[in-house]
């Protein structure tokens, strides 16, 4: 039955009626988690799922679950979902496609009275971005067991707002539990947010698993000092042992094959002033790898080089790796569900690995779960820029309904 696919101009009207709530005048989309943008966004997704037959649940961190019934109401549901809300300066397919996807999806098993035997639930997880609450995947997260409820909900923002007087404001404190109960199988179709599937021509990655990634926080302390009167060779700026640093940080991703990637992408200097010699700076490195291993060697030689660059300049220095997770394997089933569901629609494909992080990574501690990328437009993402083609958008809901389809059992 590969005859069956979804709306492709459907799809895309969906997207761009989606992309008017926090809209920015460059092309983009800002909407951060628990805003009146994102309550926008969520009132429209549940009418449009109660339009198209589901019944809807919303649990206690926010997250919304449209189900599309199966023929066996006891049977634990595959889900599908992403994300509604963005970075502050995002773009229009980010998270929203693969609630969309889901949504297309069961909108094209109606058109064909297609029916199934377990349930599929479409999910929209609260704040996947961490843009606004301080970390991502917050429902997520806290739906696999990766945070309490309670300390969820006391989660605050720059502005002292808590995650659960924000989804009290905007009416998604729902009454269901969060999580806890059994789920067949998770599956988010994405845009890739890189150029490999671009570059490569294809249209589907079948993603294998996500990159380990350690966030290391360096404090580097001087002396601070009158710009014009200290000369050069009693000074203990911070600020050069921190390019110093920087530099051959950057670096160790070379010393690898194949390499990690390394960031730093946030510096604070104090007093930050023009004629004054820095007397603290902190910045952060994030890096990343497939391998876990390979991704603490790079890891133990950056913090080597840390050591080195300051005890050479009589710099003080501490170290703090401000989060880690390992790499993770998604389902070989799931992964293979989807490399069938593209081969039957013969849509060529490639084996793929994650570099950011997404909700099915938490899913994937509870339950079977896979993912499925398409293409993005020169691989931008996190962007206002960031654009996707119609056709591969359709293209992975396709082959995301045919492996949503064979997991819940056509009947
Ligand atoms: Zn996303």
């Amino acid at each position: 039955m590969t005859d069956l696919r979804c709306n492709s101009q459907r799809l895309w009207n969906a997207h761009t009626a989606m992309a008017v709530f926090g809209a920015t005048p460059s092309g983009g989309v800002g909407r951060l988690a628990l805003t009146d943008e994102d309550r926008q966004a969520r009132d429209l997704f549940v009418t449009w799922a109660r339009e198209a037959g589901c019944e809807i649940r919303i649990d206690g961190v926010g997250n919304i679950f449209a189900r599309r019934a199966g023929t066996n109401p006891a049977a634990a549901p595959v889900m599908t979902g992403s994300h509604l809300d963005t970075q502050p300066l995002g773009g229009r397919f980010d998270g929203i496609f693969g609630v969309l996807a889901g949504l297309e999806a069961v909108r094209a098993l109606n058109d064909a009275d297609v029916h199934h035997e377990k349930p599929i639930d479409i999910v929209c997880w609260t704040d996947e971005e961490g843009s606004r609450f301080g970390d991502g995947c917050l429902g997520s997260s806290a739906f696999t067991g990766g945070r309490t409820l309670a300390e969820t909900l006391a989660m605050t923002d720059a502005d002292g707002l808590s995650v659960g007087s924000e989804l009290q404001r905007i009416g998604y404190a729902g009454p269901e539990p969060v999580g806890g109960y059994a789920v067949d199988s998770f599956f988010e179709v994405h845009i890739e947010q890189g150029p490999i599937l671009e570059n490569a021509g294809l249209q589907i990655g079948a993603v294998e698993g996500a990159q380990a990634a350690t966030v290391y926080e360096i404090t580097i302390t001087g002396e601070e000092g009158h710009a014009g009167t200290l000369p050069m060779t009693l000074r203990k700026d911070a600020m050069r042992g921190a390019a110093e640093m920087i530099h051959r940080v950057d670096d160790v991703a070379f010393e690898f094959e194949p390499y990690p990637v390394i960031t730093v992408g946030h510096v604070r200097v104090r007093p930050n002033s023009r004629n004054t010699i820095p007397g603290q700076v902190v910045f952060t490195i994030d890096s990343r790898h497939p391998d876990t291993e390979t991704l603490a060697a790079a890891g133990a030689r950056m913090v080597a080089i840390c050591e080195e660059v300051s005890n050479t300049q009589g710099l003080g220095l501490s170290i703090n790796v401000k989060g880690h997770r390992d790499s993770v394997a998604f389902d070989t089933q799931c992964i293979q569900a989807v490399r069938d569901a593209a081969n039957a629609l013969g849509i060529p494909h490639m084996d793929i690995y994650s570099g950011a992080g997404h909700d099915a990574i938490y899913l994937a501690r509870t339950c079977p779960a896979g993912m499925i990328f398409v293409p993005c437009e020169d691989g931008i993402s996190h962007n206002e820029a960031e654009n996707a083609r119609p056709e591969d958008l359709a293209a992975g809901t396709d082959v995301l309904m045919h492996a949503l389809l064979a997991r819940a059992g056509r009947v």
